[in-house]
């Protein structure tokens, strides 16, 4: 049986299912099977694009095939080494070294700029990898929807007076205005009605609507605002929920919107901002006209987007002015229309936080943050069992885990192999390792279950507009964290860990760190499970204590969330001058 990389790119993208190992282990299976994953639940996977229209698994195919051919070739004695989605060689390590060291587009500070990115990546010389999609993480919208998720539930409890639980009451006949439907935008208006909000979002690629209406997740499709607005109107009138769909451009819709009053309740994009030239389209372009940019003029074509990012902005300041919720979800929106922006205009955009900061900082605190596993056998029976063993686990202390696997199960359709988000903190997350190994072991599972996580996560980002914007410590733009995050994960055992740095319009702007580590059932697995895990999250933690967080102390003194993962801190970063 030969992996369905080595056939690509003609093959069907499908990952591996089932009890039938193609390596020599399950180790390196699994990150096979994830290797195929990715491109079986990404956007473009003829060209290898995962997501974040540059975000790539591998730099070509012959580099993925020789990939897919090592981890097929590889055993517990070897340590694969890829630079930039290339497979550079094999060292000699050991049993409880990782199998897979991977780095992404690193690159000094001088030289971390998008134009020689562009250069390098034409000439075939590096890749971007995004965050999950060069390290094989991504699950498609089985983990983007829960970070949406837990943002617009934290936004009915901060702005909407909402009670944990009860956030679907405060956010009746609400409804939020966005954009862009790709990879990740497309988890928007899905998020949204699983907490019974309407949405309103805007695509400017009409190929995108169909698809995302195709799945189920668009009730109304117009290129008519007109008819979306009336739409809104009369889901708030029922008390029913409604999303919209709008063909249209952002930098068009939204100014249109404030000229006519409208007052949306939450305002956010996500388009991909952060790349001026393959990211987003300028008004006024076709798509046809904007592909031919790219090549002919992508000087212009970048000038062009940063002025309809601008004029976005500025409507979305004219709406936070009105009463809207508005912030910027994770896409470097407002460094673009900063950038085009007259000092005095800029200042403003300021005005509008960054996601991180205003709501998910507090749980990243006490190392809760996006883990996610995945069922290497495919089966969904595999599925309902850790979903069944989370609940059991963790949802009596708390209930919005237990809440959050009865949503996703019921609601979040399967793709790719069968995974789940879920957002477990220090302690937490070694804990149900340990359990499903265990299961693993009894043969209660049909195969081993991979787990990983998001890289933005809390030990793991540095990005001083999205996970680090205002650090209490003035840590935004450092990336200590990220590399020191990577040296444990490696030193505890993880079998793949990666570091990856910005590339296209994020170049010079992030750092991170993945882990992916497979629960074979074995007893030596546990304790790499236990230790890397651990590690992970306490470094977040030592992380946030050490910038003066104090939900990060508490977690420190109580032994994280489970009380029985114990962290010393030394104080670093607390004591005066
Ligand atoms: P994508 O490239 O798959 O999709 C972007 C979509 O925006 C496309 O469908 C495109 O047609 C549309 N678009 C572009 N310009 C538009 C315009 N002017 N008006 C309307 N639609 C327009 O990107 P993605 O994977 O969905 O990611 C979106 C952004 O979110 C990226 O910048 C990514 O880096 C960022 N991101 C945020 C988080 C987070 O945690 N918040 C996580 C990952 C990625």
């Amino acid at each position: 049986m030969t992996s369905s990389i080595l056939a690509g790119p003609t093959s069907s993208y499908r990952a591996q299912r089932g009890p039938h190992l193609r390596a020599k282990t399950w180790r390196a299976e699994g990150l096979l099977r994830m290797f195929e994953n990715v491109l079986e639940v990404g956007e473009n996977p003829d060209e290898l694009i995962v997501y974040a229209s540059l975000g790539k698994a591998a730099r070509n195919w012959d580099e993925a095939r020789a990939i897919a051919a090592a981890l097929m070739a590889l055993d517990e004695e070897q340590t694969l080494v890829l630079a930039s989605g290339a497979a550079v060689g094999l060292l000699g390590t050991g049993p409880s070294a990782p199998l897979v060291l991977s780095a992404v587009n690193n690159t000094v500070g001088r030289w971390a700029t998008s134009d020689r990115f562009y250069e390098r990546a034409d000439a075939g010389q590096t890749m971007w990898g995004g965050l999950t999609a060069g390290a094989w993480q991504y699950i498609g919208r089985q983990g983007v929807l829960q970070g949406t998720y837990e943002l617009f539930g934290t936004i009915a409890r901060h702005h909407f007076g909402a009670a944990a639980g009860r956030e679907s009451d405060a956010l009746a006949g609400r409804w939020v205005l966005t954009s862009g439907m790709g990879g990740m935008g497309s988890s928007q208006p899905i998020s949204a009605a699983m907490l019974g909000l309407s949405s309103l979002t805007v695509e400017v690629d009409p190929a995108k609507v169909h698809r995302l209406a195709d799945a189920g997740a668009l009730d109304l499709i117009t290129t008519d605002l007109d008819e979306a607005l009336d739409a809104l109107a009369h889901a708030g009138d029922s008390a029913s929920v409604v999303a919209v769909g709008l063909i249209g451009n952002a930098a068009e819709v939204y100014p249109a919107l404030v000229s006519r009053g409208v007052v949306p309740d939450i305002v956010t994009d996500q388009t991909a901002a952060h790349d001026a030239r393959y990211g987003y389209v300028p008004a006024g372009y076709t798509l046809d006209q904007w592909r031919a940019a790219q090549a002919e003029d992508p000087q212009r074509l970048e000038r062009d987007a940063r002025a309809a990012m601008a004029t976005q902005v500025q409507a979305m300041l004219a709406f936070a002015d009105a009463g809207s919720v508005v912030f910027e979800n994770g896409n470097n929106l407002r460094v673009q229309a900063i950038e085009h922006l007259s000092e005095a205009a800029s200042a403003q955009v300021n005005r509008i936080p960054g996601f991180m900061e205003a709501y998910l900082r507090p749980l990243f605190a006490r190392g809760i943050g996006p883990f996610r596993w995945v069922c290497l056998s495919g089966s969904s029976q595999d599925q309902r069992v850790l979903d069944d063993l989370a609940i059991e686990m963790f949802g009596q202390r708390r209930r919005e885990v237990a809440r959050w696997i009865d949503v996703a199960r019921t609601q979040i359709p399967p793709q790719g192999l069968p995974a789940r988000s879920c957002w477990l903190g220090h302690g937490e997350r070694s804990a149900f390792a340990l359990a499903v190994n265990a299961l693993v072991a009894d043969h209660t599972l049909e195969a081993p279950v991979l787990f990983s996580r998001d890289h933005l996560d809390s030990a793991s980002m540095t990005h001083p507009r999205i996970g680090t914007e205002g650090m209490r410590d003035g840590s935004d733009g450092v990336t200590d964290f990220p590399l020191l995050d990577a040296m444990a994960l490696a030193a505890t055992g993880a079998d793949l860990v990666a570091v990856h740095s910005g590339g296209g319009g994020y170049a010079g702007w992030m750092q991170s760190a993945g882990v992916s580590i497979v629960a074979d059932g074995r007893p030596e697995t546990a304790v790499r499970l236990r230790r890397s895990l651990d590690a992970d999250t306490g470094l977040g933690v030592l992380r946030h204590a050490s910038a003066g967080y104090e939900e990060a102390s508490a977690s420190v003194t109580s032994g994280g969330e489970t009380g029985n993962a114990p962290l010393i801190w030394l104080g670093g970063g607390s004591r005066p001058r």
